[in-house]
């Protein structure tokens, strides 16, 4: 029996290449909440008075954020007086995560497990429009921008309005490492400096245009096979099915790129998410601050007509701005939360 490195008393029960050693899993999971720990308090994701907002996508990283900050708060490692609220978003597209999650109840019970609110919201409700009504506009007038870049774009935008909606202070995402270090590979390949002024872990940094809400990413450090196991033993599922679209999207190829590169250095994943960090306290102090205000939505941008508008001009759905008016800051129904299509969804 190989015993474990750290307590050196129970059967190891997991092989960590990139510290070399061999774990149990008491001493994997203790030392993945330590990290995560580490994380909140070294970046002060979270602080005293703040309500935060945890992005449920259904998948075993978001669920098991909501896992572990319920459990930081009852052990008062975060302060007891932090308002935890998560909450999920239908895109409305045929495969949206919203219809892959196959064990709502199970989301429900470890909302309820930690006393944590869960609100359901919808890109139809916020916007007047499905994903799906999007890509239609879009790809018949030839126009192929890929259903990640529309759900992504739309979901950045309705998280804020949530956000706003609910007067939360951050919102907290469940990025792990490896989605960390492709974002760093997609930057690079992609030749933009600039996007890494919004990269990193910090609340300030994560956000393209003013005035958003911050998003912090507390799991960052953790790697997507440790979330899995830990997932695994806490009662958490798998999400059983992909997303067609995430098969073309360049991140998928990127996953199997860097496990071969991990092969080789088993620190490349911490390697690229340092360099990112590096990078982006750089170009943040030499990044200029968004000059315009969206023409349409008012929203403030580095461009003309920021990206959510751009998507739904293309598509012919500009009018979204007229369903959507009550939503969108910085028109005071936000703050009065007199939105009733939002009210209801939840
Ligand atoms: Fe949307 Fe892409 Fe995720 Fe599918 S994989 S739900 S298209 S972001
Ligand atoms: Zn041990
Ligand atoms: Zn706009």
């Amino acid at each position: 029996m190989v015993t474990c490195t750290r307590c050196g008393k129970r059967e190891a029960a997991f092989y960590r290449a990139s510290s070399g050693e061999s774990l149990c899993l008491n001493c994997l999971f203790r030392e993945m909440e330590n990290t995560v720990l580490k994380t909140i308090r070294r970046y002060k994701l979270i602080e005293n008075g703040d309500r935060i907002g945890i992005a449920v996508s259904g998948g075993k990283d978001s669920l098991v954020l909501m896992h572990i900050l319920g459990t930081f708060r009852r052990q008062g490692k975060i302060p007891k007086n932090t308002y935890l609220m998560a909450f999920s978003i239908n895109e409305g597209q045929p495969f949206s995560c919203f219809y892959r999650m196959s064990r709502v109840d199970i989301v429900k019970k470890i909302a309820d497990e930690n006393g944590i609110e869960y609100k359901t919201f919808s890109f139809k409700d916020i916007y007047g429009y499905t994903a799906s009504d999007i890509s239609q506009g879009l790809w018949s007038k030839g126009d192929q921008t890929h259903m990640c870049t529309i759900c992504g774009v739309l979901r950045r935008r309705a998280m804020n309005i949530i956000g706003k909606l609910h007067g939360l202070t951050k919102i907290a995402t469940g990025h792990n490492i490896d989605d960390e270090a492709q974002t760093v590979m997609l930057n690079v390949i992609g030749n933009d400096v600039k996007r890494f002024a919004w990269f990193g872990a910090t609340p300030e940094n994560d956000v393209e245009e003013e005035k958003f809400i911050p998003r912090i990413k507390p799991l960052r450090f953790l790697r997507e096979e440790e979330i899995a196991i830990y997932a695994h033993y806490h009662g958490i599922p798998l999400m059983e099915l992909e997303c067609p679209y995430v098969y073309t999207n360049p991140r998928y190829k990127l996953k199997f790129t860097l496990a071969k590169m991990e092969h080789d250095n088993p620190n490349i994943k911490y390697s690229l998410v340092s360099f990112g960090d590096n990078l982006s306290r750089l170009v943040r102090s030499s990044v200029e601050p968004n000059l315009y205000k969206c023409k349409y939505c008012g929203y403030p941008s580095s461009r003309e007509v920021c990206r959510v508008c751009e998507l739904f001009e293309k598509a012919g759905l500009l009018d979204y701005i007229d369903k959507s008016k009550a939503l969108l800051d910085p028109h005071p129904a936000i703050h009065s939360g007199s939105n009733e299509a939002v009210k209801k969804e939840n």
